[in-house]
């Protein structure tokens, strides 16, 4: 592998911004920063109105591109390209429920994907009866599909809609795509022009309330963190209404993301409500135990290696994560911890040091080699009325 730690930024990479892309206010609150050789490369900010968390200073769109083109090059771990065995199986069976849940509310069949990678989760699609056509700027994985005879397009949105001005779509799905977009609300005003009238837009994005901690702030690829909230009233603004809501899984056992069914209506009486102070007590909280329990806000991090595009410091996200999980796991005991419970106490008692690694070495070597559609949870679709919202059980 040849792996690249060297990244080249500079100031002119960089852009920022400094209002709320609901709020359009300043009355925000810096999370984190991230400084790369004494230059502040990251900035990661919550809004006091509505939470939403958002990269205030981040890499623009044309660093991106260059950054992924030095990648693709270079040959890099196929995991980091996105692009393992593993990530391909999740993906088709995260599309097949998708699918699932999405034929018992459309109307039609013709469908979009934006953002699709190689194309893999379109054949879930295309086997329960979908007329589907995957999007996919990244060249070195839309090829991959279109090798495989899958109906990937080396497009961008604008791209399609310049060259098929009055193609429109029954559904479109943008599963895990909406963060990383520059600017969410222009992305979802543009999928209104695919769409036909009552079409369906599936959004599908990591779960604000479950995402959020201080590690976030290292993570350069995802530009936004969304609650329900955001997603309900972006779509507003583009004259869509909130349906339908589920809470899938990406990985067995991993924690909930959060999917909202937009219809495509010419009559959006929904008015989000976006106060949302919980939310944002709960954020700030999370981010405030950092490194080593510490309280400190905002947190600053000195990198002088970049491990990848996608998260700047590899090593220091993903300790977070299995420290974060591990908690998770003795809060909700499920049946892949009830068979470690005996250990985990023996462990406690004994006070071991290191007892976490120790634990985790035998949890990830009982973990699924292979996952199967039942080591997920098949996401449930609710329908949102007014006393759900107002209940605000999507928190
Ligand atoms: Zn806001």
């Amino acid at each position: 592998m040849n792996k690249i730690t060297n990244w080249k930024i500079d100031n002119d990479d960089l852009h920022v911004k400094q209002k709320c892309l609901i709020c359009n206010n300043d009355n925000n609150e810096i999370l984190g920063n991230v400084n790369y050789n004494n230059l502040q490369i990251l900035q990661t900010t919550i809004c006091n109105d509505c939470g939403l968390v958002w990269r205030s200073k981040v890499p623009k769109f044309s660093w991106f591109v260059s950054a992924w083109n030095t990648r693709n090059k270079t040959g890099e771990s196929n995991d980091i390209l996105g692009m393992s065995k593993m990530v391909e199986i999740r993906r088709k069976i995260r599309y097949r429920a998708i699918a699932n849940n999405l034929k018992r509310v459309t109307k039609g069949m013709t469908h979009l994907d934006i953002g699709t990678g190689p194309g893999r989760g379109l054949k879930e699609f295309i086997n329960l009866g979908f007329d589907s056509i995957g999007l996919e700027p990244d060249i070195s994985r839309a090829e991959v599909g279109q090798k495989e005879g899958l109906p990937v397009l080396n497009l961008t949105l604008e791209e399609f809609i310049e060259k098929n001005k009055n193609k429109k779509f029954d559904v479109v799905t943008v599963v895990q795509a909406l963060e990383h977009m520059q600017n969410p609300q222009e992305f979802i005003n543009k999928i209104k022009k695919v769409l036909k009238t009552n079409a369906i837009l599936y959004i599908e994005v990591p779960n604000a309330k479950n995402f959020i901690r201080w590690q976030d702030s290292l993570y350069m690829e995802h530009l936004y963190n969304f609650s329900f909230n955001h997603i309900a009233y972006m779509g507003g603004v583009a004259e869509m209404l909130p349906k339908y809501i589920s809470f899938p899984r990406t990985v067995p056992f991993g924690p909930k993301h959060l999917a909202v069914m937009l219809v495509n209506s010419v009559n959006n009486n929904f008015n989000a409500k976006m106060k949302s102070s919980n939310l944002i007590y709960d954020i700030k909280k999370k981010h405030m135990l950092g490194l080593d329990n510490k309280f400190s806000f905002p947190k600053e991090f000195n990198i002088h290696k970049f491990d990848d595009v996608c998260y700047v410091s590899k090593n220091i996200y993903f300790k977070q994560i299995k420290d974060n999980v591990f908690e998770q796991l003795l809060k909700k005991p499920n049946r892949f911890v009830s068979a470690m419970k005996h250990r985990i106490e023996l462990y406690q008692r004994q006070g071991l040091s290191g007892f976490k690694d120790k634990l985790f070495g035998n949890l990830f070597y009982k973990f699924p080699k292979v996952f199967n559609d039942k080591d997920f949870i098949s996401p449930k679709l609710i329908e949102i009325t007014k006393e759900y919202i107002e209940q605000e059980k999507w928190i």
